[in-house]
Protein backbone atom coordinates (compact mmCIF):
# COMPACT_ATOMS: atom_id res chain seq x y z
CA UNK A 1 0.00 0.00 0.00
CA UNK A 2 1.22 3.49 -0.81
CA UNK A 3 1.32 6.40 1.82
CA UNK A 4 2.68 9.31 2.25
CA UNK A 5 5.38 10.18 5.58
CA UNK A 6 7.84 12.39 6.91
CA UNK A 7 11.69 10.91 6.82
CA UNK A 8 14.77 12.28 7.98
CA UNK A 9 17.53 10.73 6.00
CA UNK A 10 20.10 11.85 8.33
CA UNK A 11 20.97 13.63 11.55
CA UNK A 12 21.09 16.63 11.98
CA UNK A 13 18.60 16.92 9.40
CA UNK A 14 15.32 18.16 8.12
CA UNK A 15 12.30 15.50 7.44
CA UNK A 16 11.13 15.50 4.31
CA UNK A 17 7.39 13.83 3.11
CA UNK A 18 8.22 11.29 1.02
CA UNK A 19 6.22 8.71 -0.73
CA UNK A 20 6.38 5.35 1.22
CA UNK A 21 5.27 1.82 0.54
CA UNK A 22 3.57 0.31 3.40
CA UNK A 23 3.96 -3.81 3.96
CA UNK A 24 0.79 -5.65 4.66
CA UNK A 25 0.51 -6.21 8.60
CA UNK A 26 2.03 -9.62 10.11
CA UNK A 27 1.86 -11.81 13.37
CA UNK A 28 0.75 -9.95 15.89
CA UNK A 29 0.32 -6.58 14.09
CA UNK A 30 -2.26 -4.13 12.64
CA UNK A 31 -2.42 -1.45 9.80
CA UNK A 32 -4.23 1.56 10.50
CA UNK A 33 -5.63 4.42 8.38
CA UNK A 34 -4.31 7.51 10.37
CA UNK A 35 -6.86 10.03 10.95
CA UNK A 36 -4.83 12.57 12.88
CA UNK A 37 -0.65 12.62 13.45
CA UNK A 38 2.31 14.80 14.07
CA UNK A 39 5.52 14.83 14.28
CA UNK A 40 6.13 16.09 18.18
CA UNK A 41 9.56 17.37 20.02
CA UNK A 42 10.48 14.02 20.50
CA UNK A 43 11.27 13.76 16.28
CA UNK A 44 12.56 17.38 16.36
CA UNK A 45 15.49 15.96 18.83
CA UNK A 46 16.04 13.25 16.61
CA UNK A 47 16.64 15.73 13.93
CA UNK A 48 18.80 18.21 15.61
CA UNK A 49 20.77 14.71 17.01
CA UNK A 50 20.01 15.64 20.57
CA UNK A 51 18.64 11.95 20.68
CA UNK A 52 20.27 10.21 18.69
CA UNK A 53 18.80 6.99 16.83
CA UNK A 54 21.81 5.27 14.55
CA UNK A 55 19.44 4.25 11.74
CA UNK A 56 18.21 6.14 8.71
CA UNK A 57 15.90 6.73 7.17
CA UNK A 58 14.15 7.31 10.02
CA UNK A 59 10.13 7.53 9.32
CA UNK A 60 9.11 10.09 12.04
CA UNK A 61 5.81 10.25 13.94
CA UNK A 62 4.38 7.67 16.97
CA UNK A 63 1.00 9.58 18.08
CA UNK A 64 -1.96 9.54 16.47
CA UNK A 65 -5.31 8.17 16.28
CA UNK A 66 -6.89 6.03 13.40
CA UNK A 67 -8.91 3.34 12.19
CA UNK A 68 -8.17 -0.44 11.74
CA UNK A 69 -8.16 -1.54 8.38
CA UNK A 70 -5.91 -4.70 7.89
CA UNK A 71 -5.21 -7.36 11.13
CA UNK A 72 -2.27 -9.48 10.96
CA UNK A 73 -2.48 -12.88 12.45
CA UNK A 74 -3.04 -13.55 16.28
CA UNK A 75 -4.18 -9.89 16.47
CA UNK A 76 -5.50 -10.38 20.28
CA UNK A 77 -8.75 -9.13 19.83
CA UNK A 78 -7.88 -5.59 17.84
CA UNK A 79 -10.58 -5.87 14.44
CA UNK A 80 -10.70 -4.07 10.93
CA UNK A 81 -12.81 -0.76 11.78
CA UNK A 82 -11.80 -0.44 15.65
CA UNK A 83 -10.58 2.98 16.15
CA UNK A 84 -7.48 3.44 18.22
CA UNK A 85 -4.42 5.59 19.46
CA UNK A 86 -0.71 6.01 19.79
CA UNK A 87 1.55 6.33 22.53
CA UNK A 88 5.26 7.24 22.85
CA UNK A 89 5.63 5.12 25.39
CA UNK A 90 4.92 0.97 24.77
CA UNK A 91 2.63 -1.13 27.48
CA UNK A 92 2.77 -4.74 26.44
CA UNK A 93 0.39 -5.23 29.41
CA UNK A 94 1.72 -8.14 31.14
CA UNK A 95 5.36 -7.64 32.65
CA UNK A 96 5.10 -6.82 36.01
CA UNK A 97 5.01 -2.84 35.41
CA UNK A 98 2.25 -2.84 33.53
CA UNK A 99 0.50 -5.37 35.40
CA UNK A 100 0.80 -2.82 38.50
CA UNK A 101 -0.23 0.06 36.79
CA UNK A 102 2.79 1.57 36.08
CA UNK A 103 3.04 1.50 31.97
CA UNK A 104 5.11 3.94 31.77
CA UNK A 105 8.02 2.19 32.76
CA UNK A 106 6.72 -1.34 30.92
CA UNK A 107 9.92 -3.20 30.12
CA UNK A 108 9.26 -3.07 26.06
CA UNK A 109 9.92 1.43 26.70
CA UNK A 110 14.28 -0.17 26.90
CA UNK A 111 13.78 -1.07 22.98
CA UNK A 112 11.56 2.65 22.52
CA UNK A 113 14.55 4.11 19.92
CA UNK A 114 15.14 1.07 17.77
CA UNK A 115 12.12 2.07 15.80
CA UNK A 116 11.57 -1.64 14.79
CA UNK A 117 9.29 -4.55 15.59
CA UNK A 118 9.86 -5.71 19.11
CA UNK A 119 12.53 -8.15 19.40
CA UNK A 120 13.89 -8.02 15.75
CA UNK A 121 15.95 -4.67 15.50
CA UNK A 122 16.06 -5.54 11.66
CA UNK A 123 12.35 -5.60 10.94
CA UNK A 124 11.13 -2.49 9.49
CA UNK A 125 7.45 -2.10 7.26
CA UNK A 126 8.55 0.83 5.59
CA UNK A 127 10.13 1.49 2.07
CA UNK A 128 11.25 4.33 0.25
CA UNK A 129 10.67 4.32 -3.57
CA UNK A 130 14.16 3.49 -4.20
CA UNK A 131 13.81 0.56 -2.05
CA UNK A 132 15.49 1.51 0.82
CA UNK A 133 13.90 0.46 4.21
CA UNK A 134 13.42 2.72 7.21
CA UNK A 135 15.87 1.89 9.54
CA UNK A 136 18.67 1.99 7.42
CA UNK A 137 18.04 -1.21 5.48
CA UNK A 138 17.73 -1.90 2.17
CA UNK A 139 14.91 -4.09 0.50
CA UNK A 140 17.26 -5.85 -1.77
CA UNK A 141 19.72 -7.14 1.61
CA UNK A 142 16.55 -8.09 3.10
CA UNK A 143 14.26 -9.76 1.00
CA UNK A 144 11.42 -7.42 1.61
CA UNK A 145 11.45 -8.04 5.54
CA UNK A 146 10.18 -5.17 6.91
CA UNK A 147 8.98 -1.96 9.62
CA UNK A 148 6.83 -0.42 12.41
CA UNK A 149 7.31 2.78 11.47
CA UNK A 150 7.89 5.43 14.96
CA UNK A 151 8.77 4.39 18.09
CA UNK A 152 5.10 4.23 20.03
CA UNK A 153 3.09 1.11 20.95
CA UNK A 154 -0.36 0.94 20.20
CA UNK A 155 -3.30 1.07 22.85
CA UNK A 156 -7.04 0.10 21.94
CA UNK A 157 -9.22 3.35 22.52
CA UNK A 158 -11.57 3.15 25.42
CA UNK A 159 -9.15 0.38 27.37
ZN1 LIG B 1 5.83 12.45 20.88
ZN1 LIG C 1 4.75 -3.88 29.96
Amino acid sequence: MQTRGSVLMKSPGKYETVDLEVDDPREGEIQVRMVASGLCHSDDHVATGDVPVGMYPFAGGHEGAGIVTKVGHNHKGINEGDHVVFSFLPSCGHCRWCASGMQNLCDLGAGLLAGSRWGDPTDFRLALADGRRSGGADVRDLDLRGDHHGFGGLRREGS
